[in-house]
């Protein structure tokens, strides 16, 4: 076999193993023609609306959106493994924990645009602009109202108090967003007091983990949980199909550092060969697409938007105003080893 026909399959198999889903936006034929104005995304988002958002783009610009799908992990794992062969433009990412580690590998290069940095407030972008946050997700806490009263709510670290044992529903570690959790608690508190006071007695409490933000609002609406951990949005999706659902929102550490709230952005990949459309289309999600998001289309996401000049979703600003953390969003990455080899420490699942 040749080299280049192994390195060919040895790739092929890769990608199946990172049970990585391409698809194209739009009805388009897959191979390059001359002239045609293209953009190639590596997503780490694969909600429905998201491809609507990419279709409203290739209207407003005439750029085809060619999207690859799989989570942030296995496609970090596809750039590293393509390097300069990568046909991705653009990496997004549902975690600002894996878009620094794509930029300090150096996967990502800085983009240098008055309009983002305009756009997008500094706290939620790369001191390098290597990657902007486009759109903003409160990790909350949730509670079923007819078994807990929001005066029983306070801290995240509060959840590990011996009145919610056997009564909390939280994601396993292996997920990102438990992973930017904790390590927005490391960078806030140091690897100790996370440990002692947070995840230990978490588990203390015997927790159910369910791999799941929808599942674990469907739990606590059905009684099998009173209170967890979860995205604001999933709360708003549940709400926008039934305004009943007897699930509410309680914002945690008010009368401190404030919640915990991660990003979806992009960044372009260092190899990226269409890198004029790629910004294009991060200047676009900045700013026109802000209305265009998923938040603001039906049965849309309901993130809140990056660009502070955009509409807010009137569910999402029924949840009303809250303190967010002071903590970089580059924290995430920098002590996303650290959360996770803390919480097998700790036996928190
Ligand atoms: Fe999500």
């Amino acid at each position: 076999m040749s080299r280049s026909l192994r390195r060919a399959l040895g790739s092929m198999l890769l990608l199946l193993a990172l049970g990585v889903l391409a698809l194209v936006v739009g009805a388009s034929p897959a191979q390059a023609q001359p002239g045609l104005q293209v953009v190639n995304v590596y997503s780490a988002r694969h909600y429905g609306p998201m491809e609507q958002v990419l279709q409203r783009f290739t209207q407003a610009t005439g750029i085809e959106v060619r999207l690859s799908q799989g989570s942030a992990q296995a496609l970090v794992e596809r750039l590293r493994a393509e390097g300069r062969q990568t046909p991705a433009d653009v990496f997004m990412s549902i975690d600002a924990g894996m878009l620094w580690i794509a930029a300090e590998e150096g996967l990502l290069q800085p983009v240098d645009s008055a309009l983002l940095r305009n756009s997008i407030p500094n706290s939620l972008r790369d001191p390098q602009d290597r990657w902007f946050g486009l759109t903003q997700r409160a990790r909350v806490i949730v509670y079923n109202p007819n078994r807990v009263r929001p005066s029983e709510l306070s801290t995240y670290a509060a959840l590990g108090d011996p009145k919610w044992s056997g009564r909390l529903c939280l994601r396993p570690s292996s997920h990102i967003y438990t992973q930017a959790l904790v390590a927005s608690f490391i960078a806030l508190h140091g690897e100790r007091v996370t440990e002692e006071r947070i995840i230990r007695p978490w588990v203390r409490n015997n927790p159910r983990y369910i791999d799941s933000d929808t599942r674990i609002l469907e739990t606590i609406a059905a009684g099998g949980c009173d209170v967890g951990i979860t995205n604001h949005y999933y709360v708003a999706q549940q709400l926008a199909r039934n305004p009943d659902f007897p699930v509410r929102i309680f914002w945690p550490n008010q009368n401190e550092a404030g919640v915990h709230v991660n990003i979806s952005g992009m960044g372009v990949t260092s190899a990226a060969r269409n890198r004029e459309n790629a910004i294009r289309l991060i200047e676009w999600l900045a700013t026109e697409g802000q209305g265009a998001t998923p938040d603001t289309l039906p049965g849309g996401n309901f993130e809140y938007p990056a660009n502070p000049t955009a509409p807010v979703n009137p569910i999402i600003a029924g949840f009303g105003s809250f303190k967010v953390d002071p903590i970089g969003k580059f924290e995430y990455g920098r002590f996303q080893p650290a959360a996770v080899r803390l919480m097998e420490r700790a036996g928190y699942r």
